[in-house]
């Protein structure tokens, strides 16, 4: 299948880290010289980036892969950036999620936020800017507010996805917190990434079992007059668009991390977003089905339904599939290329 314009896969592979070396684990990836290539035991699949295991730098993701998006959001159209892969493959570490963490600040999301400033600086003399943030984690199919300083892992009410007349997906009574530099954006992200919910398996004490979104929505003004005045409705001229910025859920099956009861009850709402998700990028990239109106499952989970304004169109989106080179993971590994060669 041809990579359609709108949905970009990258794979992203990271070193053998401490723990599996002192096990020793093997390298059971090689990727392709000079080709986006990789191949696994007799598998091969093709992507449109891959980085490590001796490919380019991962610090090359976010020019080839997300700045394009940035660029796409200051012209008004939405953007996914999507991490993709099991527990531990540094889905984390390469989207910089958890700014609380030092080596966070080299991930995406850090390099985003200096990017939109540097931008809006560029042109504040002639355009004004409204910019948001919202942070919300999709865990057991409940969407939850991650900068609701009241809330409570357990206490907090769930946030409704709702659309609008027009098709746009907005969630009710998120927290939306304006922000004018990039510090106090980073502050939002550091807020919302210490009250994300996490839980221990055996895998990883640290196991993300749910989906965490950073939005960054941006409305722009260029004759400077709508957007502080008190009724911006005769406004036309407002061009408004955002970028999500996606940790997902650990892919890996729910057996593997010996869950119990409940964490296998997990196991399978995760899977079933990843699944819908997989589903709707698969059908958004068939040219067949999108020229016949085919249709597009975004109702089957929570995740697809808040990214359908987003996923597809002129909208832009990139999923970074990470994944661990240690022969211990090649079967989680192997899983991952194929989901991220079925996205493409
Ligand atoms: P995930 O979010 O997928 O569970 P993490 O981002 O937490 O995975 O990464 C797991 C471990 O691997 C962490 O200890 C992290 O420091 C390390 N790691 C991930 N990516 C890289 C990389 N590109 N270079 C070096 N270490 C990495
Ligand atoms: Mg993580």
């Amino acid at each position: 299948m041809e990579s359609s314009d709108s949905v970009r896969v990258a794979v992203n592979i990271r070193p053998l880290i401490t723990t599996e070396l002192v096990n020793g684990c093997t390298d059971c990836i090689t990727v392709v010289p000079g080709e986006p290539q990789v191949q696994i035991g007799s598998h091969s699949f093709t992507y449109d980036y891959v980085y490590g295991g001796g490919g380019p730098p991962p610090s090359s993701i976010y020019d080839d892969c997300v700045d394009p998006l940035v660029d796409a959001v200051f012209r008004g159209y939405n953007a996914t950036v999507l991490a993709y892969g099991q527990t531990g493959s540094g889905k984390t570490y390469t989207m910089g999620t958890n700014y609380n963490d030092e080596e966070s600040n080299g991930g995406i999301i850090p390099k985003v936020m200096e990017t939109i400033f540097r931008r809006v600086g560029e042109v504040k003399n002639s355009t004004e800017f409204l910019i948001r943030v919202s942070f919300i984690e999709i865990f057991k199919e409940e969407v939850f507010d991650l900068l609701d300083s009241k809330s409570t892992t357990l206490g907090r009410p769930p946030i409704q996805i709702r659309e609008t007349g027009s098709g746009g997906i907005t969630l009710s009574g998120v927290t939306e917190a304006e922000v004018r530099t990039k510090e106090e954006m980073a502050s939002n992200l550091a807020r919302g990434s210490l009250s994300r919910a996490t839980g221990s398996t055996n895998m990883n004490s640290q196991s993300s079992r749910s989906h965490a979104i950073f939005t960054i929505s941006i409305e722009q003004n260029k004759t400077g007059s709508c957007l502080s005045a008190v009724n911006n409705d005769i406004c036309d001229d407002i061009l408004s668009a955002k970028l999500h910025l996606v940790d997902l859920a650990g892919s890996e099956r729910a057996k593997r991390t010996g869950a119990n009861g409940t964490r296998l009850k997990e196991g399978i709402n995760i899977n079933k977003g990843l699944l819908a998700l997989g589903n709707v990028i698969s059908a958004l990239g068939d040219e067949r089905k999108r020229k016949e109106g085919g249709h597009v499952p975004y109702r089957d989970s929570k995740l697809a339904r808040l990214l359908q304004d987003s996923l597809g169109g002129n909208n832009k989106t990139v999923m970074i599939a990470c994944v661990s080179p240690a022969d211990t993971n090649a079967e989680e590994t192997l899983n991952t290329l194929k989901y991220a060669n079925r996205a493409r």
